[in-house]
C-alpha cells in the first residue's frame, strides 16, 4: 500500500526549467540520460508485471556521480523541504525521486514528469528540488533515503532503491510459516540454481508495520545490513542494487522462483526443491558473495 495519492498537497508552484528558457537536465549529459532511461525501464516492466497498480511502488536513484559544477549551480525550482530526519552521510548527494502520486506506467514513458531531481541540502535535514520540474518525491522519501545514507556509510557502491508489490513473493509472506528465519530464502533457491546465483544474499523479513512508519523504515534498515532484498509481510519488498536494473533483476528472480513453487502447488504436489548438497555445490562452484560485493 501507499498513501500518496493523485491530489498529494504540492507547494506553490514555482516557473520550470523550461519556464526559465532552459531545457531538461539531461540534455547533453548522457550518463544521466541512460540513468534515467534505466528507471523508465524498469518502471514499464513493475507495471507490466502488475506488481505497480495505480501508483504502487517507489524509485529513487543516487545521481551524484553524474552530477557537474552547472548542475551544483542550478537554483532551486520549489521551497526548502524538510527529510523528517537527519541523514549525515547525505551532504551534497543529489537524487532522482519518483513523484508522490504518480503511477510507473506514466514514469515510464516520462520519467520526468513524474519524476524530479533533488539536491540534499547541507544540514542532512532538507531538500530542494532542481529539476525539471516541481514534482513532489515519494512520501516513502525518508526511509529511502535512510537506505541510501547506510549504503553510503558502509562503503557501498550500490546507487538504487526500489519498493514495488510482486504477486507470489506477497502471496507467500501470508503464511506464518513461510517468515521464519531462512524458510522462505532456501526455498526460493531450491526452486532453480539461477535463484541461488543472482540473488544470493537471499530475502531478509520484516514482520508487518504500517506503511510509510518509522518503525518499518527502521525495521528495514536493520534488514538492508544483510539483505538486497527485503520481505515486507503482507506488502511487498524493498530493494537495493548497483543501479535500478540490479535492484529489479534480484526481485525478479526471487518472484520467478515463488513463481514456480506456487505452480508446483498448483498442479497438485509440493515441489521437491534441489538438495542442500545441490545448492551447495552452486554456491561453491560459482563462489556466490555471502555478503554485499560491492
Ligand atoms: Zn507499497
Amino acid at each position: 500500500m501507499n498513501k500518496e495519492n493523485s491530489s498529494s498537497k504540492v507547494t506553490t508552484p514555482r516557473p520550470t526549467r523550461e519556464g526559465q528558457g532552459g531545457g531538461s537536465i539531461l540534455e547533453n549529459r548522457p550518463a544521466l540520460k541512460a540513468e534515467i532511461d534505466r528507471v523508465a525501464e524498469v518502471a514499464g516492466y513493475l507495471w507490466q508485471k502488475g506488481w505497480a497498480e495505480r501508483n504502487g511502488g517507489n524509485i529513487t536513484v543516487n545521481i551524484t556521480q553524474h552530477v557537474d559544477d552547472e548542475i551544483r549551480h542550478m537554483p532551486p525550482i520549489s521551497d526548502v523541504l524538510p527529510i523528517g530526519t537527519t541523514l549525515p552521510h547525505l551532504r551534497g548527494c543529489y537524487f532522482y525521486c519518483k513523484g508522490t502520486g504518480r503511477r510507473m506506467r506514466d514514469l515510464a514513458r516520462w520519467p520526468m514528469q513524474n519524476g524530479s531531481v533533488i539536491r540534499i541540502l547541507d544540514d542532512c535535514a532538507s531538500y530542494v528540488i532542481i529539476a525539471d520540474e516541481v514534482v513532489m518525491p515519494t512520501s516513502e522519501l525518508p526511509s529511502h533515503l535512510a537506505m541510501h545514507n547506510y549504503l553510503i556509510e558502509s562503503g557501498s557502491r550500490y546507487k538504487a532503491s526500489l519498493h514495488t508489490h510482486p504477486i507470489e513473493l506477497v502471496a507467500m509472506s501470508h503464511n506464518k510459516g513461510m517468515l521464519r528465519p531462512g524458510v522462505m530464502t532456501r526455498l526460493l533457491w531450491s526452486m532453480i540454481p539461477e535463484t541461488l546465483a543472482f540473488a544470493p544474499l537471499g530475502l531478509g523479513i520484516v514482520p508487518y508495520e504500517l506503511p510509510g512508519s518509522v518503525r518499518l523504515a527502521e525495521a528495514t534498515l536493520r534488514q538492508i545490513r544483510d539483505y538486497d532484498v527485503v520481505m515486507w509481510e503482507k506488502h511487498g519488498v524493498c530493494a537495493v542494487g548497483q543501479d535500478i536494473m540490479d535492484a529489479f533483476d534480484q526481485v525478479d528472480v526471487l518472484n520467478k522462483a515463488a513463481n514456480i513453487y506456487m505452480c508446483a502447488k498448483s498442479m497438485g504436489f509440493t515441489p521437491d526443491g534441489m538438495t542442500d548438497d545441490a545448492m551447495r555445490e552452486v554456491q561453491d562452484v560459482f563462489k556466490l558473495p555471502k555478503k554485499r560485493p560491492c
